[in-house]
């Protein structure tokens, strides 16, 4: 059983705005599973600038992870070889 819950509790660290901040519950038997989804993104320019930041910060990650795993597969093809 899915259900989801909303917490209301969840403020913008920059601007004070509540947040909404959705809960997943997974419902398996008598077991009750809460996953916090992504919180809501809020509008004010502190937060758009520190999403930028973050996201590219998250891309030029993945890339070099993406180039190290291209490296790693060069690497054991040379071994190979
Ligand atoms: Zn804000």
């Amino acid at each position: 059983m899915l259900e989801t819950e909303v917490a209301e509790s969840v403020k913008c660290k920059f601007c004070g705005r509540n947040l909404k901040q959705e809960k997943l519950i997974i419902i398996i038997g008598d077991i009750e599973t809460k996953i916090n989804r992504e919180l809501e993104r809020c509008n004010c320019i502190q937060v758009k600038e520190f999403w930028k930041l973050h996201d590219y910060k998250k891309r030029k990650e993945i890339e070099l992870q993406e180039k190290r795993e291209k490296d790693r597969r060069i690497n054991m093809l040379y071994e190979k070889s």
